[in-house]
């Protein structure tokens, strides 16, 4: 064999080990570089974490609720100590699952920073700051580094925290600031509020989630806001000073007026992500980039023949499922002898903010914007079983956007309790390219919320 591996891959996250154990077993010789743990964003600070937190974050609710079907009034308090150490154990389990599968898949694991000494070597360097080096050469190289939180450029954002810090806080702060409307930003805003911190969410647009459905976007602020975050929108940034009393965060309004919240030390900073690909020596290959996102074509290949990339370093769609696919897309193609690429349609997402909310397809604008006046929108709200007794106004939004022409589901869009798990399935009906009389034709199962999916006149 002219090199010592027939993959490389940099980066053991979600994509990267996708790739690597799909291309091991057609047969590949592989190695995998990785400096962190193993597992990438998704496991260590992501997903994972995230969603047993925001686990922890629903109990309080169930508590309160559980009284209206006859259970007695619950007096309980977060150790915020346990749950972070319990989160943090889960986290460790997964580490060493993901070292397992890859030992099972006979994908050695180096342990360093990896970056191109020319198109086909490596340079790892030991994760303890380079004591000890070894230089790999790969038949392909797979780029599969990740992304990283960037951090707005303002007097004193050296004192906020982004989501990698997040799951390490030693305590749990009394009061918060969140800076960003997006997904990290929502999510932590409902986590923290449900844990019980007092949440402020800073926006610099009217309303969170930019690029959801309107309706969606309305119905979940609006929640939100029920639920006790406070959500100050169309607000410009200026400077976080460190006081005596916690963190100043100075922020200005249209009308020039400033305002200042005070933080409990902490402040969130969930502006975006950017792909972390400073420091791999791409210079020393022909790959290429915009503002650090490698450029590859739809079969992830860079501009130098025998260098891949995928995942959020490739900033196409920075999703953990996205990156799997285009990775096992990839190992399919080279090693497995079956070209495919990645489809892009019609991919399903969720926030887990508190109500959940959940989306497949078109929203309506995009629809309107590409069927025009054939877009035909159906819609349901209403109060599900579950708060009845518990005596909540919670609400459920369900959402579908039709192209009246062909009768095409273009898009479903939902808010409320387990719109995640109702989204993933109806996103198959939509990926099939169902129309709304299939939607029609199929039985609702009764009583859930789901079955409106399918009884929306
Ligand atoms: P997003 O891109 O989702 O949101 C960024 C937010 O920050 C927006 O509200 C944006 O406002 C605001 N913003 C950007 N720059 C500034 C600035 N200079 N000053 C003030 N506000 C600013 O990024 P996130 O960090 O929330 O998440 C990163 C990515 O991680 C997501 O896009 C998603 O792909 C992934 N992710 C997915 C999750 C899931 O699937 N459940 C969960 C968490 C992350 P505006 O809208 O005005 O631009």
């Amino acid at each position: 064999m002219k090199h010592d591996f027939d993959l490389f891959v940099i980066g053991a996250g979600s994509g990267g080990i996708a790739t690597a154990r799909r291309a091991a077993q057609y047969g590949a010789k592989v190695g995998i570089a990785e400096f962190d743990r193993l597992g990438g964003t998704c496991v260590n600070r992501g997903c994972v974490p995230k969603k047993l937190m925001v686990y922890a974050s629903h109990f309080p609710d169930l508590f309160e609720e559980s009284q209206g079907y006859g259970w007695s009034s619950v007096e309980s308090t977060l150790d915020w100590k346990k749950m972070i150490t319990a989160v943090n154990n889960e986290v460790n389990r997964l580490n060493g699952i993901y070292q397992k599968m890859l030992d099972n898949s006979k994908v050695e694991v180096l342990q360093g920073y990896g970056k191109f000494v020319d198109s086909h070597t490596i340079m790892v360097d030991d994760a303890s700051g380079g004591q000890s080096q070894r230089q790999v050469t790969a038949d392909k190289i797979l780029i599969a580094v990740g992304g990283k939180p960037v951090k707005p450029h303002i007097l004193g954002i050296e004192h906020a925290i982004t989501s990698d810090d997040i799951f390490h806080l030693k305590k749990q702060p009394k009061r918060i600031v969140i800076l960003g409307g997006g997904y990290i930003g929502c999510e932590f805003a409902s986590i923290l509020n449900g844990l019980g911190t007092e949440v402020t969410q800073v926006i610099r647009g009217d309303k969170i989630l930019r690029g959801f459905d309107e309706d969606i976007r309305i119905e979940i602020q609006q929640s939100m806001i029920n639920h006790g975050i406070r959500i100050v929108n169309n607000i410009e940034l200026i400077a976080i000073d460190k006081t005596s009393e916690g963190l100043k965060i100075t922020v200005k309004g249209s009308g020039d007026t400033e305002e200042t919240v005070v933080a409990d030390a902490v402040s969130l900073a969930a502006v975006g992500r950017k792909p972390n690909t400073q420091n791999l020596g791409l210079e020393n290959t022909k790959v290429q980039h915009r503002d650090g996102a490698i450029l590859v074509d739809e079969y992830s290949r860079t501009h130098e023949e025998n260098i891949y990339a995928v995942g959020d370093c490739t900033d196409r769609i920075n999703l953990t499922p996205v990156a799997i696919n285009e990775g096992r897309a990839l190992a399919d193609t080279v090693f497995g002898g079956k070209s495919r690429i990645m489809s892009y349609a019609n991919i399903p997402t969720a926030v887990f903010t508190t109500p959940e909310a959940a989306t497949v397809g078109l929203t309506e604008a995009e629809a309107r914007e590409k069927y025009g006046d054939a877009v035909k929108i159906y819609r349901s709200r209403f109060r599900p079983m579950y708060y009845t007794l518990a005596g909540k106004d919670e609400k459920t939004l369900m959402k579908l956007v039709v192209d009246s022409n062909t009768d095409k589901v273009l898009g479903a869009h939902m808010v409320g309790n387990s719109a995640a798990e109702i989204i993933q399935g109806v996103a198959i009906a939509v990926k099939m390219g169902a129309t709304k009389a299939d939607f029609d034709a199929t039985v609702g199962i009764h009583p859930t919320s789901a079955e409106e999916f399918v009884t929306m006149r």
